[in-house]
Formats: C-alpha cells, sequence, structure tokens
C-alpha cells in the first residue's frame, strides 16, 4: 500500500441487523421532492418526468445516537426523515428486476439540511451544497436486510423532535419507487455495493436547536435519533 502524507477521516460502517460485519459507506446519493406534500411545503412544483438528485459525502455521515453541535452558517437547520436504500450488487442501466434485487438493505435516515442556505443557492440557481453536504448532515440508523423487513409498501414514515411528531406519512406517497429511483440513477453512475440512496423527505419537515432530540422511525426499521447541542 502506497504510504500517504497523512490519514483522511473515514466514512462510518453502517450496523446491520443479524449481522457481524457492518455495512461499509460509499457513495450518498439523495432524491429530491420525493413526496408531493413535501414539495408543496417548499413552494416547488414536482417534476414527473424524472427524479432529481443531490450527493452528500459519506465522511460527513454519523451513526444515530450521536450528539452533534448545532452546525455553522445557518439559522434555519432542518431535520428530513427519510428511507434509506442500501445497494448489495452492482448496477448499471438496470432493468426493475435488476434494481429489486440489487437492495441489500433498507434503513431510517436523517437528511440534515441548513435551509437559510439550500433556499438562498437555489433562488440564486446554484448547487445546494452549503444548504445539504454538511458536516454531521446524513445520520444512519442499523441497517435491515431486505429479507427481513420486505419492501416499501404502505410502511409508516414519522418523526419527532422532543417527543412531538412533526412529520407523519407513509411509503406510499413516494413519487418514485426505489425501483424507478435505481432504473433511472443507473443511467449516470455505475452504482455499486456501499452505494445509499435517500429516498426523500415527507412534508412537516422543520427547524430544530441546540438542546433538541430527533427521533424518526419507518414502520419495522431501526429508529434514527440525532441530538444536537450548542454551537462550537
Ligand atoms: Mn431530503
Amino acid at each position: 500500500m502506497t504510504e500517504t502524507l497523512f490519514q483522511l477521516p473515514q466514512p462510518p460502517a453502517i450496523p446491520v441487523l443479524g449481522e457481524a460485519a457492518a455495512y461499509p459507506l460509499g457513495r450518498i446519493f439523495c432524491v429530491g421532492r420525493n413526496y408531493a406534500a413535501h414539495a408543496a411545503e417548499m413552494g416547488v412544483e414536482v417534476d414527473r418526468e424524472a427524479p432529481f438528485y443531490f450527493t452528500k459525502s459519506a465522511v460527513n455521515a454519523v451513526l444515530a445516537g450521536a450528539t452533534v453541535p448545532y452546525p455553522p452558517g445557518t439559522v434555519n437547520f432542518h431535520y428530513e426523515m427519510e428511507l434509506a436504500v442500501a445497494l448489495g450488487a452492482p448496477l448499471f442501466q438496470a432493468t426493475a428486476e435488476q434494481a429489486r434485487t440489487a437492495v441489500y438493505a433498507y434503513g431510517c435516515a436523517l437528511d440534515m439540511t441548513r435551509r437559510d442556505l439550500q433556499i438562498r443557492e437555489r433562488k440564486k440557481q446554484r448547487p445546494w451544497d452549503l444548504g445539504k453536504d454538511l458536516e454531521n448532515g446524513a445520520v444512519f440508523a442499523a441497517l435491515t436486510r431486505t429479507a427481513d423487513w420486505g419492501v416499501p409498501r404502505t410502511q409508516r414514515i414519522h418523526l419527532a423532535v422532543n417527543g412531538e411528531v412533526k412529520q407523519d406519512a407513509t411509503l406510499a406517497e413516494l413519487i418514485w419507487s426505489v425501483e424507478e429511483i435505481l432504473c433511472h440513477l443507473s443511467g449516470f453512475y455505475h452504482l455499486r455495493p456501499g452505494d445509499v440512496i435517500l429516498t426523500g423527505t415527507p412534508a412537516g419537515v422543520g427547524p430544530v436547536i441546540a438542546g433538541d432530540r430527533i427521533r424518526g422511525q419507518v414502520d419495522g426499521l431501526e429508529p434514527v435519533m440525532l441530538a444536537l447541542t450548542a454551537p462550537e
């Protein structure tokens, strides 16, 4: 192995229920506006022609149960509860059947967002990176293998802040299904094991502040938790 000048931080590996080995996190792809009611609350139209994506750096991810500082550069830090899809096989220009069988596991995730920066950049038609790809900005609960959970149908997806329910929907509200997303996204990337897709958030997003405790869950999957402390 080539000696390097210094060591870089590594992405977390995500625990898998019933499996001794953890899932190594590769890339994080996120789907935008995949629930109509959320698109409406964001003041935008749903694009019915194709899904769209942004990415988050895997090194910025943390595991459920983390306590992290309120991030810099924002005064409107939002939670977004999402279903995460973890691939277990390569996918390129995939068929629906290939997409279906490539999903290794599902999990709960948070797509934490500096909403003020996202909206500011959106208005200027600039990339969303400052709003979306922030340190500690993706949170992953332990994964559940597809065989142990099933597939997205009408399971409830919900999130509470300090015990108060803020998001409450079902996976039946997904505009683009997991298979449709994987077929489409695999037309642009050679998807591979380690790639995780966050499938979008339902309505009810909102701000959190230092001291808040977030808990999100999809029925039958391990809950995702995050606690916020004062800014550094
Ligand atoms: Mn999101």
